[in-house]
């Protein structure tokens, strides 16, 4: 599929829609979730990207003396050169990949959108438009539940 033939912005807002690919393992990205919406389904996620700095390595949650990550630190750090990078400007400048099946029309596609939460009637989504009818679908941030990656 040639991007260049898109001319209108709202076709250039689906980007590389040959792209995306689920993860193969849960340490490939920073978040995952599933979610139904009426009678609509979305799957999305956000890739691990490199680290600025060095290029050479994913940027990750740090890790403690023993090897465990702390899933709760503030920040990323490059697991080769040190680099760190606080947690909310990394994430932002990931890109959420998502696959839907629309509520509203039932469409199945595939976006992506920048992994960065907006307020939506006042809670903080990541949105996207369904590629057909494009109704507006947000992924609301969920509370945090044990071992989730939300
Ligand atoms: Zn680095
Ligand atoms: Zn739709």
């Amino acid at each position: 599929m040639n991007k260049n033939l898109y001319t209108s912005s709202y076709l250039d807002d689906l980007g590389d829609i040959m792209t995306i690919k689920i993860p193969d393992s849960m340490d490939e990205v920073v978040y995952w979730t599933t979610r139904k919406i009426g009678e609509g389904q979305i799957k999305a996620w956000a890739y691990r990207e490199d680290c600025p700095e060095c290029g050479k390595a994913k940027m990750g949650k740090p890790q403690g003396e023993k090897g465990n990550v702390k899933i709760r630190a503030t920040y990323y750090e490059c697991p080769l050169c040190k680099h760190t990078i606080d947690k909310k400007p990394y994430e932002d400048s990931l890109t959420a990949q998502i696959m839907y099946t629309c509520p509203k029309c039932k469409f199945k596609g595939e976006t992506e959108v920048p992994y960065k939460r907006k307020k939506y009637q006042g809670v903080d989504s990541i949105v996207f438009s369904c590629g057909k009818c494009a109704e507006k679908i947000p992924i609301t941030k969920k509370l945090k539940g044990i071992g989730e990656k939300d």
